[in-house]
């Protein structure tokens, strides 16, 4: 109790003797020097761990992923740019030895408020949070306050609260804007903190910065040198981050052609490409050993108990895009009700996206089946289709996507009643000899027969009389060549799919 009071009082006083103007920023993370502070005071031990026992070890965090709407639904990202961002976050941090994984399924809140302005709804926010994960809410705007003036936050991640808040536009852009919040939860300064709101410029710095104290920011941080000197107390407090005077603030393009010296008259060199920095458009983005070593004391303190578990997520890497079956590419699909996708099963797989894109309109879904039936769609329409496969702590899989049309009529497309029990023998087929279909009818009607490669070529067509009961039906897969094919038997306009293979 008196611990809190007396946590409040001095997050209080440094607001009140340091706080400072409000300056325009173009895009920025909306972590101010006062929470980073704040940060710091609720992890008191995070300077003086060792961390020499877990360096080597990987560790297993789990993120909760809570994908924000407005009231009604509208607008929330597509969960194919969260495995995305888990792919980014996952390769960031590899050389950390840290590894993400989604933490039980993702979390679905269509709240207004949280998704247009959880930067001034933090309560609201609040109360969403899962308490076994780090909580990440993907919203339209991460801005901190409701006028424009502190330009574009584009995410930030909140001491008191312990949750990180970013646009979604951040993860549809593959920006490394999550791998620098999540830097901030494990307790990492800005590699120029001190400069966050008064970013170095020649006029007023000088080429040569002879100031000790960084001039016009928060009173008493130590401008850092190049030698090392003051590396321990200066800025991130972390010696092998070299200083970094906010020069990537007004920078594009990862570059950094300034001419500066401190007051040694030392050139320096920032680290451009570092997590924690401001510069944009690096190729790659990188925490130093330094920067690792201060993030696994804190994920070692007793504060992040609640991440750890003895729980070892499926991170086993998927590399084959998946084979789609049905609907076949550019098929003219006889109805738009009850489409049956199916695909191949891949291997390492434990749960499937797909996405299904046609005009005005969109469905997802998450199964751990190769197959889905999709809602309702529309008539005579063009539809665009994509299954990703992934795992909890695997985003970065290839997907596949196809296309198909839908058709006027009401009926089922697939599944024929008439007919039942299709079997092609043997299979696999050889290609020397003839195989044959097997089916069962429940009525003399004519039945239109394809052989359909996988790249969508009919190699064979014909039609057959089918009678009541149990048919025998030769087919000539002489001269296929070896792999999958589709047998397509059309009866009263409708299709039905058998895959077959040819060795
Ligand atoms: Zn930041």
């Amino acid at each position: 109790m008196s611990n809190k009071r007396f946590l409040v009082s001095l997050v209080f006083l440094i607001t009140a003797f340091f706080s400072y103007g409000q300056h325009v920023h173009d895009k920025n993370c909306g972590v101010s020097v006062e929470d980073q502070l704040l940060s710091e005071m609720l992890h008191p031990n995070d300077f003086k761990g060792d961390i020499s026992s877990i360096r080597n070890n990987t560790i297993y965090v789990p993120v909760k992923f809570h994908l924000t709407a407005n009231d009604d639904g509208s607008g929330r990202l597509d969960y194919i740019h969260v495995l995305n961002q888990l792919c980014i976050l996952n390769r960031d941090y590899a050389s950390s030895n840290i590894v993400f994984y989604i933490y039980e399924g993702f979390s679905l809140i269509n709240q207004t408020n949280i998704y247009q302005e959880a930067g001034t709804n933090r309560n609201a926010v609040q109360a969403n949070k899962d308490g076994k994960a780090i909580n990440v809410f993907i919203t339209q705007n991460a801005d901190l306050d409701n006028n424009s003036s502190g330009g574009t936050t584009l995410g930030f991640y909140s001491p008191q609260g312990d949750y990180v808040v970013i646009r979604k536009q951040e993860l549809a852009s593959l920006s490394n804007t999550l791998s620098h919040e999540i830097g901030h939860f494990f307790n990492l300064r800005h590699t120029f903190y001190g400069w966050e709101g008064v970013p170095y410029n020649k006029q007023t710095h000088g080429e040569r910065v002879t100031f000790t104290t960084v001039p016009g920011g928060i009173a008493n941080v130590l401008v850092e040198l190049v030698d090392g000197s003051n590396c321990q107390t200066a800025a991130d407090m972390i010696c092998d981050t070299p200083p970094d005077y906010n020069f990537g603030l007004t920078s594009s393009n990862c570059a950094f052609n300034t001419v500066v010296f401190d007051k040694n008259n030392d050139r320096i060199f920032p680290m451009k490409e570092n997590q924690m920095g401001y510069f944009q458009d690096c190729d790659t983005f990188k925490f130093t050993e330094g920067q690792t070593d201060r993030m696994l004391i804190n994920y070692n303190s007793t504060s992040r108990n609640y991440l750890k578990s003895t729980y070892i997520p499926n991170t086993t890497e998927i590399t084959d895009a998946p084979i789609l079956n049905t609907p076949l590419k550019a098929e003219k699909l006889i109805g738009y009700t009850d489409v049956k996708f199916d695909w191949e099963d891949v291997p390492g797989t434990t749960t499937y996206l797909i996405e299904i894109k046609g005009s005005n309109q969109y469905y997802s879904a998450l199964t751990t089946l190769s197959e889905y039936t999709a809602p309702e769609l529309k008539k005579n329409n063009t539809y665009f289709w994509t299954v990703k496969p992934f795992n909890d702590g695997f985003g970065c899989s290839p997907l596949t996507t196809s296309n198909f049309r839908t058709g006027d009529g009401t009926s089922s497309t697939y599944d024929i009643s008439e007919i039942k029990n299709i079997a092609i023998v043997p299979n696999p087929v050889n290609n020397s000899t003839t195989a044959q279909i097997s089916l069962f009818s429940n009525e003399s009607d004519n039945a239109h027969i394809e052989v359909i490669s996988m790249v969508g070529q009919r190699l064979r067509t014909f039609t057959h009389s089918l009678e009541t009961g149990q048919n025998t039906i030769p087919l000539d897969t002489k001269e296929l060549s070896n792999g999958v094919y589709m047998l397509n038997i059309i009866v009263n306009g409708r299709n039905s799919f058998t895959k077959f293979m040819v060795d």
